[in-house]
């Protein structure tokens, strides 16, 4: 059979009835209670009194505790055995990579990885890598020095697994790394979604059009991808542009598929609980909001059980025209850490994010700060307009975002212009929101 007109990664698990997807990953999770109650003193004293014939259903799933990264690092911090604490599951020979959590909520939380877990992660990626269409015929190109960031090592080793041919993009500026792009005709990219943009923002300053240098498929990684900047991607790039979802603990847990249309939970990897925002204990219906609890079902080295992502998504419901039949999320709608209540009104990014990149071609970058001033909340939009259209963009165009972000927001905002290529261009996590009131759940 040849490799490129298979549809499916692995047939038999993505075709699965989803009752039987559910049997197996309870069978999965019982054994990882099992597994984790022997190897990791964390869970030997957090599940004492929970044994895995408890768990029958998702009700008896439900009655465990969840876990958050708070809890990682207490588990971690001055615990041994070093630097992985009471977390690990296998023996400290047994670790053969070390990541880490890129820190941008807190300390960064170190996740070991043995070689066998290591290999569970990249198969994840295979069935990621494979929906979103890469082939063994793609020269993929990561524009980026990995570090101990995990998803663009996660990215590399599945490419290479299907087959693809996988271009390490670091230690190169951006300029170069166009030029190197094209030439070797590569025709897939990772990236973060931020970078993709400013990757098309030079070539069109070095007078190439990036829709003709041959890219086809781009899947993106390392922060949240709204609708509206996936199609400026598409539009710039002339390319399909993927998005997935996860984190560096949990591993990625779902991803797009040829539709683009939501997310499928790689089943029966991961079992995934939508919960209620407040109560945290019941299960959303589709079509609704909620936070993702996320357990990797096949890592020994990090057993991570009932993990608080959170991760606002909107239950999707099963099927999909693609054939799947696993669960799917709707929409990743933002971070629980990121919602703020600013002046009574409950607030969060994205929804400036899908404004600007939509409406507002004109606005190249942009940063979102919030301040107390007196007793109120001040919420200022700085925008760097492009190049042409001067420094001081009229008055009619602030007034036309503020008017816009009033009505999505239900928030007033302050415009600030400021001077081309002054706000910071991020490769990796883009911090485009800074509150700065100390008291933030106050407001
Ligand atoms: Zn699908």
């Amino acid at each position: 059979m040849k490799e490129q007109n298979r549809k499916y990664w692995n047939p038999l698990l993505e075709k699965s009835a989803p009752e039987q997807l559910l049997a197996m990953e309870l069978k999965n999770f019982r054994k990882l209670i099992g597994y984790a109650k022997e190897h990791s003193v964390f869970y030997q004293k957090q599940l004492k009194d929970v044994f895995p014939e408890d768990i029958t259903s998702l009700e008896t799933v439900r009655r465990l505790p969840l876990i958050d990264k708070e809890d990682l690092r207490k588990a971690q911090e001055g615990k041994s055995p070093f630097p992985y604490g009471e977390m690990l599951g296998v023996e400290l020979k047994e670790v053969t990579d070390f990541r880490q959590t890129s820190g941008t909520t807190g300390k960064p939380v170190y996740v070991p990885e043995s070689y066998e877990s290591w290999q569970w992660r990249v198969e994840v990626w295979c069935h990621i890598l494979w929906m979103a269409g890469f082939r063994e015929t793609d020269r993929v190109f990561v524009p980026f020095g990995y570090n101990v960031y995990v998803a663009f090592w996660e990215g590399h080793y599945a490419a290479e697994k299907l087959g693809c041919e996988v271009v390490p993009g670091g230690a190169l500026d951006t300029r170069d790394r166009i030029s190197k792009i094209l030439e070797l005709k590569a025709t897939a990219l990772l990236s973060t979604p931020t970078y993709g943009l400013h990757l098309a923002e030079e070539a069109f300053k070095m007078g190439i059009d990036p829709r003709t240098i041959g890219i086809k498929r781009m899947l993106c990684a390392g922060e949240p991808l709204p609708l509206a900047t996936r199609e400026r991607l598409e539009q710039s790039w002339g390319a399909e542009v993927y998005d997935h979802i996860g984190g560096t603990e949990p591993c990625a847990w779902a991803a797009m598929c040829e539709e683009r249309n939501g997310l499928h939970i790689i089943e029966p990897f991961f079992l995934v609980e939508i919960l209620d925002m407040e109560t945290l204990t019941t299960e959303v219906g589709p079509g609704e909001l909620g936070v993702a609890v996320v357990t990797p079902l096949g890592r020994r080295s990090f057993p991570l059980i009932r993990f608080n992502t959170k991760d606002v998504v909107r239950q999707g419901g099963n099927g999909c025209p693609c054939g799947r039949t696993s669960k799917k999320i709707a929409e990743v709608a933002g971070r629980a850490d990121d919602l703020r209540k600013i002046r009574g009104v409950l607030f969060t990014p994205v929804a400036v994010e899908e404004i600007v990149r939509r409406e507002f071609l004109e606005i190249v970058e942009y940063e979102i700060v919030v301040q107390r001033e007196g007793l109120m909340d001040e919420i200022t939009l700085r925008v760097e307009p492009q190049e042409e259209m001067g420094v001081e963009p009229s008055k009619v165009f602030n007034r036309r975002i503020s008017e816009r972000l009033k009505t999505k927001t239900n928030l007033r905002f302050r415009i600030e212009s400021v001077l081309p290529g002054s706000l910071p261009r991020y490769t990796l996590k883009s911090k485009r929101f800074k509150d700065l009131r100390e008291d933030k759940a106050d407001g």
